[in-house]
């Protein structure tokens, strides 16, 4: 065995999907996009559906047809990028539903696919994906008049509960919906945390499901083992890997291990990262390589046949720590290469 064993467990993002939606009083959907956050968006939607949701967001319309494809016809299923040039037979054809974020969108929408369902996605200050104030007032009649199913806006740094920020957003998307009789929703894993205000009518987690921060109580949902390849002893002062970036201070053991930056072990990681042989932590050394990394596993007995780099010792935020990056992006940079097993 020469590749790495990701391990993902559905009943973990179920488990976690139930606890955030056992926060709220209203409905609560799921985010797939990036397949889901790197885990496979198809098995994690069927998970979920199992466990509950209705209501299903992916970034782009190509992956509301997969979701679909795998979930069948009945869960809603939303594009947040909206209705793009192209989309329109995707979502004719799956029964997607395009958030729509400008004007543009809206005019193509109901010219193209009328008695398609749609939202409206609201820029409430993030200035990144949504109509801008003066741009839904301009609109907001036409719209209204084609029932949207969804008035949505995004915060930007929920993930901070005392950032004023927060509340800025909460009063303009109140502001610019409140005498609108349609289900809004604004709050994704951090909204869901700063509590009632922001849940309105539906919620919209993705991270905590997938076992991130903020969502501090989430059940660990992956792991990561890395088999080893070949063990060496060195002298003290000899070196490891590109631009001899570690010399052995010491008479050292060093394990090299099947994963490199190209199955998302970011090459910031190295020198700050640790692995685990069971509990005892072992530090990487060197450079990450493009499919290897260096461990030194001086004084370990026996020698590991593989090191744990996700799991019970380490979970994403740590590893992201490490590189310099947030739990998102190790998620999402979890490589094709990896043997994948699903626990249900
Ligand atoms: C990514 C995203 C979410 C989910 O955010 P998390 O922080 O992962 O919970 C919700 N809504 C929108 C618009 C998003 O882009």
């Amino acid at each position: 065995m020469t590749t790495a064993n990701l391990t993902i467990d559905l009943s973990a993002i179920a488990a976690n999907w139930q606890a955030l939606d056992a926060m709220t009083t209203c409905e609560t959907s799921a985010v797939l996009k990036a397949d889901a956050y790197g885990l496979g968006a198809e098995p994690v939607a069927r998970a979920l559906a199992k466990a509950g949701a209705r209501w299903f967001f992916v970034a782009v319309a190509e992956e509301g047809a997969a979701v679909r494809a795998a979930l069948g016809p009945g869960p809603m299923i939303c594009v947040l990028s909206g209705h793009m040039e192209g989309d329109t037979d995707l979502i004719r054809e799956h029964d997607l539903i395009p958030m729509l974020n400008s004007i543009d969108q809206l005019l193509r929408h109901v010219e193209a696919t009328p008695a398609q369902g749609f939202g409206v996605q609201l820029d409430s200050g993030m200035n990144r994906l949504g109509m801008e104030p003066a741009e839904w007032a301009a609109v907001r009649d036409i719209a209204l008049g084609q029932m949207p199913v969804l008035m949505t806006s995004h915060l930007a740094c929920s993930d901070e509960p005392g950032h004023p920020m927060n509340i800025k957003q909460l009063k303009t998307f109140i502001e610019l919906t409140s005498d609108i009789d349609v289900p809004r929703s604004l709050a994704a894993t951090g909204g869901i945390l700063l509590g009632q205000n922001y849940h309105f009518d539906l919620t919209r987690p993705g991270i905590g499901l997938y076992g991130g921060l903020p969502f501090t109580e989430a059940q660990p949902v992956v792991s990561l083992d890395l088999p080893v390849i070949q063990i060496r002893d060195l002298e003290a002062g000899e070196t490891v890997g590109y631009d001899n970036a570690w010399t052995a201070p010491y008479p050292a053991r060093i394990a090299t291990v099947a994963a490199g930056y190209a199955d998302g072990l970011i090459r910031a990681m190295g020198g700050r990262t640790q692995v685990f042989a069971d509990d005892i932590p072992c530090p990487v050394v060197g450079r990450v390589s493009m499919d290897l990394i260096t461990v030194d596993i001086t004084g370990l007995e026996p020698d590991p046949e593989t090191l744990s780099i996700l799991g019970a010792q380490q979970d994403v935020d740590e590893l992201a720590e490490a590189a310099g990056t947030i739990g998102y992006e190790i998620l999402t940079s979890l490589g094709a290469r990896h043997k994948r097993e699903y626990i249900a």
